[in-house]
């Protein structure tokens, strides 16, 4: 338990060491809090969640995972919204006016633009954030309740939680070598050695843990989103809104509304999209294409420059990878369980992980207890059959149709073709789920 000196190194010892301190670690790191067991938590960022690379969309049932109420929640969301070949575009000031003129007596945007998923829209926020594509309606538009989360927020009370309750969280330490049941780091520039009966690789889609365990992810989107501040208060808009266009290469592009801020980005499968080099460059200037006519720093709505321009500093651009090649074939090996992306529990079609990521804590909570009483590293093997159960069936479901986007996507030579092609790969339309 206590940190002495041994061969010069700062030594560390525990029941549990959890690598990352993501949605899947620090879940853990809760989970795990107030039993007794002696854990570490370490992450190789020196401050939580920064920057956040997500869109901070999770299902309704995320909420039931806890037995206390969660901080963080920004938005209630009811709905997705699917556009093919539409892109996302922000009617301007001018031209909502407009339309409200000719049509003076309804205040009402949905009476002018019917098809669009407006309900009403009276304050610059919510015309920032209904992509109105013309009269045109969404291919799909179906319930899918959740929640926009403050991830930073969220995770950031989970850590608290777990270190008030007597856990070990150590910022700025880079796990870089598993031997057996020791982990070497870095921190800040020191090595030191954590010694753990069990550990939790929670370290995301790059997982050293993983590799350990020999089931790294092989196959990547390269994900970008960029949050920036509603300029307003208002009513908030319940539907996320996702967009497939042939360029945006076997992904698509998002908008993702939360009540403070509002996370636009995109998704490129990075095997077709540059022979798996990550290339933000490229990426950037297809995000700036796709989201120009959202994000144009017009002076119109009287937003001052720096709030819309993806440019500036003050909003947030950031970028990551979402693992696609499926469920960890062995996500426990020996004394380490994988857990979130580190076990590929992103979903492959739409990229989401962080539900799983915190179900998949759950799980692995319940079987690192058993076997921290006395059952020993055995009773870890449950967790594969757990997660097979839970999640194999549709993340598999999912695989195989992330093999479809990824080997048909450049066929689809007409507007029509493609279409029916994102009927058949996207979560959102009945073809996805046929067999
Ligand atoms: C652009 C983008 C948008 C997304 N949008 C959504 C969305 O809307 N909804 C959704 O459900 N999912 C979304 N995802 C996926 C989601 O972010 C992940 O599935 C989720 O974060 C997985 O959680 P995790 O804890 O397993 O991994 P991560 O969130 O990646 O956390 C891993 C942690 O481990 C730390 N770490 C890594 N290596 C080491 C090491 N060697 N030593 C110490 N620490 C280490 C990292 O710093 C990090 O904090 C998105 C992903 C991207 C990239």
């Amino acid at each position: 338990m206590t940190n002495n000196t041994e061969s010069g190194n700062n030594y560390y010892k525990c029941d549990v060491l959890i690598i990352g301190a993501g949605p899947a670690g620090a879940a853990l790191a809760v989970f795990l809090s107030g039993t007794g067991l002696d854990i570490i938590l370490i992450d190789k960022k020196s401050h939580i969640e920064e920057p956040v690379r997500c869109a901070e969309y999770v299902p309704a049932a995320f909420t039931g995972i806890f037995d206390f109420k969660l901080k963080g929640i920004d938005n209630e969301i009811e709905k997705l919204q699917t556009f093919i070949n539409i892109k996302p575009y922000r009617a301007s000031i001018k031209e909502l006016n407009s339309a409200r003129s000719t049509n003076c007596s309804k205040n009402n945007l949905s009476d002018i633009y019917p098809d669009a998923g407006l309900s009403s829209c009276r304050t610059k926020t919510e015309m920032l954030l209904n992509p109105l594509p013309g009269n045109l309606a969404p291919a799909s538009e179906i319930r899918a309740p959740g929640y926009i989360i403050e991830r930073k927020t969220m995770i950031r009370d989970w850590i608290a939680r777990f270190v008030n309750s007597g856990g070990r969280y150590l910022p700025s330490a880079k796990a870089f070598k598993i031997s057996g049941s020791q982990v070497k780091a870095l921190k800040e520039g020191e090595k030191i050695i954590i010694k753990a009966q069990i550990i939790a690789g929670a370290d995301g889609p790059v997982s050293l843990a993983a590799k350990y365990a020999g089931c790294s992810c092989t196959h990547f989107l390269a994900g970008l989103n960029l949050k920036y501040k509603n300029p307003d208060a208002g009513p908030a808009c319940r539907s996320t809104k996702v967009f497939f266009l042939p360029e945006i290469k076997g992904g698509y592009a998002w908008v993702f509304p939360g009540q403070k801020f509002t996370n636009y980005g995109l998704g490129l499968d990075l095997g077709l999209f540059c022979r798996n080099k990550k290339k933000p460059g490229v990426q950037k200037r297809l995000f700036e294409k796709i989201f120009k006519n959202v994000l144009k720093n017009t002076e119109d709505n009287n937003l001052g420059k720096n709030n819309l321009n993806p440019m500036c500093g003050r909003t947030k651009l950031s970028s990551g990878l979402i693992p696609v090649s499926g469920i960890a074939t062995n996500p426990v090996y020996k004394n380490i369980v994988l857990v979130g992306d580190a076990a590929g529990l992103c979903n492959p079609v739409t990229g989401a992980g962080i539900y799983n990521a915190v179900c998949s804590a759950r799980i692995a909570a319940k079987y690192i207890l058993e076997a921290a009483a006395g059952k020993g590293t055995p009773a870890l093997q449950q967790i594969r059959k757990e997660y097979n159960d839970y999640f194999k069936g549709s993340l598999d479901r999912a695989l195989a149709k992330r093999k479809e986007i990824s080997s048909g996507w450049k066929s689809q030579k007409t507007p029509a073709q493609f279409e029916r092609f994102v009927r058949a790969t996207w979560v959102a339309f009945r073809q996805y789920w046929q067999i």
